[in-house]
């Protein structure tokens, strides 16, 4: 557990934790009412899902008296708390019972979430959403997450899979995307994607800043080095940018032309590509979502920790 922890947080009332986890790093958060005690992150056991379970769990007892605990996960579940298709953390593929596990460990009551509705429901609720009814969260990353929300709730749909934003498609014939489907919104704007384009232009032995960069080692490429490389004006890299926010845009004007959102709120580990990103995105979202009319494309509010604090307030939603 990391050194941010507040001291003292066990005393006094009770608190709802929430829990981010992800492939590399579990982020919680502890919340009074709606006022953030403590958080901090650990970083994900590598050796199978109770190692998981038990790592989410020392977390929870550190913390002291708990309400309940939310989870958001990067993936799939069902309402009795099985966990499925939890492709980036080790041991959590397939099917398993992660929310009995934990609950048996730490005596509270565990709801589970999918982390981008988890994202969004925190905006929503204490950040950059604060004051919309009708919004959308898209979160950027490994993969591209999203949630939507319509009326002041997050729309959960159909076993909680509403707001699958970066599988849409946006190209038909596009590369094949890791749900099967070709040419998802996420095949051109998640990280793997961007660092596949990067990589071609690069092996394709095109001029471009990006060979020095990583050396001429693809491997060695970084989101960073593409976006850094878009910015200096180099053209190859500034397609490969480009590419992505047009798909980003296209995923997003169709959701504005469904749902008539009054924010858009970017989070996830590569938000801070979002003011590389701004021009094509806005742009497209400009000439597509024409019935309805663009709306605003904003950071998060909340930081690294929504994810969390957005599972902790899914504790207190009502079961739908
Ligand atoms: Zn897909």
């Amino acid at each position: 557990m990391s050194a941010d922890r507040a001291a003292g947080v066990g005393a006094g009332a009770a608190v709802t934790l929430g829990l981010d986890l992800g492939g590399t790093a579990i982020k919680w958060v502890a919340l009074r009412e709606e006022i953030v005690v403590a958080s901090g992150s650990a970083p994900t056991p590598r050796s199978g899902a109770e190692a998981v379970v038990e790592a989410m769990a020392a977390v929870a007892v550190a913390a002291g008296p708990l309400e309940a605990v939310g989870v958001g996960v990067p993936g799939l579940f069902d309402p009795d708390g099985t966990s499925h298709g939890l492709h980036n953390v080790p041991g959590l593929k397939g099917r398993y019972p992660l929310g009995a596990a934990l609950a048996g460990e730490v005596g509270a009551p565990v709801r589970l979430a999918n982390d981008a509705r988890s994202f969004t429901l925190a905006e929503l609720r204490l950040g950059a959403g604060k004051a919309d009814r009708h919004l959308v969260g898209v979160t950027l990353g490994t993969g591209i997450g999203g949630g939507v929300a319509v009326d002041g709730r997050v729309v959960l749909g159909r076993d909680n899979r509403a707001g699958e934003l970066g599988h849409q498609t946006v190209d038909p014939q596009g590369a094949l995307c890791g749900c099967g489907n070709r040419g998802c919104v996420e095949t051109f704007a998640s990280v793997p994607s961007i660092l596949a384009g990067a990589a071609r232009a690069v092996l394709q032995g095109v001029d471009t800043s990006l060979r020095a960069a990583c050396g001429g080692v693809v491997s060695a490429l970084t989101p960073v080095m593409v976006t850094a490389a878009a910015a200096d004006g180099d053209p190859f890299a500034r397609d490969v940018i480009d590419r992505a926010g047009v798909a980003l845009g296209i995923g997003l004007a169709n959701v504005c032309n469904i749902i008539a959102p009054e924010r858009i709120v970017v989070g996830g580990g590569f938000a801070a590509a979002l003011e590389i990103l701004r021009p094509s995105l806005e742009e497209t979202l400009r000439r597509r979502a024409r019935p309805v009319g663009a709306c605003p494309v904003v950071a998060a509010g909340l930081g690294q920790h929504a994810g969390a604090v957005g599972a902790a307030l899914w504790t207190r939603e009502p079961l739908r």
